[in-house]
């Protein structure tokens, strides 16, 4: 159950609600589709799981879609992310091949009726090929970090991205050479889902226990989807290399996502690596695990997220708003949300993630101010409302194509 949009209130302010209002009038009745490939797991399902119904609030009838796609499209479509990502990868023409069959099987699937179209990251960057027939805007969304590609694989969605009335990226330096308007718009968390509420002492301690985490060290957590470029091995020779000094546990949980075939591998070799030390606890979590890693999250004393390459970074802004100190590489959207030695620590490499994470747990005074600075500046810039307000500007803007607006 999603609460209702005045549920908001205390958080954000009267005034963010009202304007919310106010810019939905001149959008009202207006259809709106989401496309992506995935209904759980992942950055943007779980931005959608929340937009879509507080759009529907607003007036604006929106649905949700999801791709379908056999083992080998997600398999290509993962090495294309990667290789979107700058990993060297070799994508074979059998594998562009399976990645528009697929395509044009899901445009004979799912029934394309909105005014304005958002087809969100590569997966389903195809899909435009229905624009022709279908006269919506067409906004091509994309989460990822595409500023160092492989320029194979961008040539490829390129040509489909050309298409698009208009492209959205997270962060400035995400954004391409494009012939199409091209929007910034940081993604967002929920300050109201099971993921990010208040939650009592109790909870905690009983999904910790549950989870059979002890609580008798400060706890080191990186919560992130079984992925290589989340470097959840280097993760663990960070916390070696802290725990020579400081006595600490840490905690790497986290599940897959139906479009990620690689999760069950890297998985394993975590495993492997974690092997025989009692201080290190892997959780792999069911879909839907959300108050268990809210409680993961505020049970701990400090936050990892020590990816090599990121989009956005959803679990720093999770973290960062439970007013957790968080150590996260400088990649992706990350910078935005960590203001270094201000709102959290940036690392780029093993050493100085470990020094960060030593400081957070000597000295939890500095500690505490970067966790409550991390949480106003969540406030102010990544929560829904604020995206939300993005998307009824944008749609606004693409109905007065180079005029003023007048609002
Ligand atoms: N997440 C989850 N279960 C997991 C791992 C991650 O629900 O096992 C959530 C996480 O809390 C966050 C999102 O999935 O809300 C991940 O978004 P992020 O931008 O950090 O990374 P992505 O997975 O999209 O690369």
């Amino acid at each position: 159950m999603i609460p209702p949009l005045n549920s908001y209130e205390p958080i954000v302010g009267g005034q963010v609600l009202d304007e919310l209002r106010f810019l939905s009038e001149h959008l009202r009745g207006r259809r709106l589709q989401h496309i992506n490939s995935t209904s759980a797991g992942g950055g943007v399902a779980e931005i959608l799981n929340r937009m879509v119904p507080l759009l529907n609030e607003l007036g604006l009838e929106t649905r949700w879609d999801v791709i379908k796609g056999g083992e080998a499209f997600f398999q290509v479509t993962k090495k294309l992310h990667n290789a979107l990502h700058g990993q060297p990868v070799d994508l074979t023409p059998q594998n562009y091949r399976v990645f528009l069959e697929t395509n044009a099987q899901n445009l004979k699937n799912i029934p394309l009726d909105g005014d304005a179209i958002f087809i969100h990251d590569p997966q389903p960057a195809a899909l435009i090929q229905a624009k022709p027939r279908h006269g919506a805007k067409w906004i091509w969304r994309c989460h990822i970090d595409v500023s160092n590609p492989r320029w194979g694989a961008w040539r490829f969605i390129q040509k489909f991205v050309e298409q698009y009335d208009a492209a959205i990226f997270s962060a400035p330096q995400f954004s391409q050479h494009l012939p199409v308007r091209q929007f910034l718009i940081s993604p967002s968390i929920d300050p109201l889902s099971d993921k990010n509420r208040e939650l009592s002492e109790e909870t905690i301690a009983s999904v910790l226990h549950r989870l059979d985490i002890p609580r008798d060290k400060p706890l080191v957590t990186q919560i992130s989807r079984f992925d290589a470029l989340k470097d959840p091995l280097g993760v663990i020779e960070v916390f070696q290399s802290v725990r020579k000094t400081v006595d600490c546990r840490l905690v790497l949980a986290g599940g897959g996502a139906s479009d990620d075939p690689e999760g069950a591998q890297v998985l394993a070799e975590v495993r492997t690596k974690a092997h025989g030390n009692p201080d290190i606890h892997v959780l792999e979590l069911p879909p839907g695990s959300d108050v268990e890693i809210n409680a993961l999250q505020r049970a701990s004393t400090v936050i990892v997220q020590k990816s090599i390459r990121e989009g956005f970074g959803l679990t720093v802004s999770e973290a960062l708003w439970k007013a957790k100190p968080v150590v996260a590489s400088a990649v992706g959207g990350i910078p935005l949300q960590i203001v270094h030695q201000q709102t959290g620590l940036l690392c780029r490499n093993v050493a100085s993630a470990a020094l960060a994470i030593k400081q957070c747990l000597c000295d939890p005074a500095y500690a505490k101010r970067l966790g409550e600075n991390g949480r106003e500046h969540i406030r102010q810039n990544f929560l829904l409302m604020r995206h939300l307000k993005d998307y009824l500007l944008l749609l606004i803007a693409l109905d007065h194509e180079g005029d003023v607006i007048h609002i």
